[in-house]
């Protein structure tokens, strides 16, 4: 691990930070350390990056905002790549070209700045465009499949694909690329509606009060933990079972939300998955409903990503 480090930083692959705190990369605020993180520059340092550790076996996750992660409070004795100069983006008539860098809520003021309708929904969501695509995030009723015509992305060989949007096998909170792990999304093609700048305006400012309102935005969370099962809302199963304000050391579930969790104060990421457990457990007893998580739990000891996936589905 040591020896790739060292080459990393030889290669001048880009900004090289070594033994970090996780919490400082995601939302949460929690998370143990990592054995380094690399911002590479470009696509070409990106690929020799990725080439380099699948030589090594090492592992390496990419983040974009952190927004939608659990991290455990182990080391995670891997690379984190941080996507944070694939930020350019190119607006042509309806058509969007957009690094995977890039804050989708800035993505989503250019759009209304454009006159161009479809990104609405993004407009609270503190995410990365690559974090957005990988998750299909959304909210009321519409998400990244929408609007999505195509990503590039750089496999697990270091080569570049272009998938379309049905290549990405998009389904509510899931895609293409939550079954392949090793695939680094680096910009997606997205295409929108033109529209009434005011309208979107507007809507958007209507709906920030709206979360504002509803949700816990004054602490670290990463917004909602449970999927919402067929037909439910997995916010008013949790506050139904009584479990608005259920804390674990520095962790709570929100009074405003069910469905979030709270960092009330260096909380650790162990409080967090106790909770998560509880409430699992508790809507399988009293309802017998399955809750799965929607954010991604990395690191956890015999829990690969993959296998938290299965043992869920
Ligand atoms: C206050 C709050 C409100 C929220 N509201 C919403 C909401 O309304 N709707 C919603 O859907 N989500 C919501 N979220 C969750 C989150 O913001 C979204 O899921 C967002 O899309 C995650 O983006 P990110 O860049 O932070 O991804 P991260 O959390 O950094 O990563 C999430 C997953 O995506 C992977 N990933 C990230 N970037 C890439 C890439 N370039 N290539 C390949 N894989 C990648 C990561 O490896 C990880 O597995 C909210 C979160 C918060 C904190």
């Amino acid at each position: 691990m040591q020896d790739a480090i060292k080459e990393m930083i030889a290669l001048h692959l880009g900004k090289v930070l070594i033994n970090e705190k996780i919490s400082n990369y995601t939302t949460y605020r929690v998370g143990g350390k990592v054995r380094a993180i690399c911002f590479p520059k470009g696509e070409e340092e990106l690929i020799t990056l990725i080439k380099l550790l699948k030589e090594r076996q090492i592992k390496y996750i990419v983040l974009g905002n952190g927004s939608n992660v659990l991290f455990s409070d182990l080391m995670y004795d891997g690379v984190i790549i941080k996507l944070d100069n694939f930020n350019k983006i190119n607006i042509q008539d309806n058509i969007i070209e957009v690094g995977a860098g890039y804050p989708l809520i800035k993505l989503s003021r250019d759009a209304m700045r454009n006159s161009l309708v479809g990104l609405e929904f993004a407009s609270g969501i503190p995410g990365t465009v690559g974090g957005a695509v990988f998750m299909n995030a959304g909210a009321y009723g519409e998400d990244m499949s929408k609007i999505v015509l195509s990503v590039r992305v750089v496999t697990g060989d270091g080569e570049i694909i272009e998938l379309s949007n049905k290549d990405m096998e998009f389904s509510y909170r899931t895609t293409y690329l939550q079954s392949h792990l090793d695939y680094v999304c680096i910009s997606a093609k997205l295409k929108l509606e033109y529209g009434n700048k005011e309208e979107i305006e507007e809507i958007m400012n209507s709906r920030k009060k709206t979360r504002i309102a509803t949700q816990p935005l004054n602490y670290p969370s990463a917004g909602s933990v449970f999927r919402n099962p067929e037909g439910m809302y997995a916010g008013k199963i949790i506050e139904e079972m009584g479990m608005k304000g259920f804390t674990v050391g520095k962790a709570m579930v929100s009074e405003k939300h069910a469905n979030f969790i709270i960092n009330t104060g260096n909380a650790k990421a162990s409080d967090i998955k106790r909770i998560i457990d509880t409430i699992k457990q508790k809507a399988l007893n009293k309802y017998n409903i399955k809750l799965r998580v929607e954010q991604r739990l990395i690191n956890w000891v015999g829990v690969s990503e993959k296998e938290e996936e299965d043992k869920e589905n």
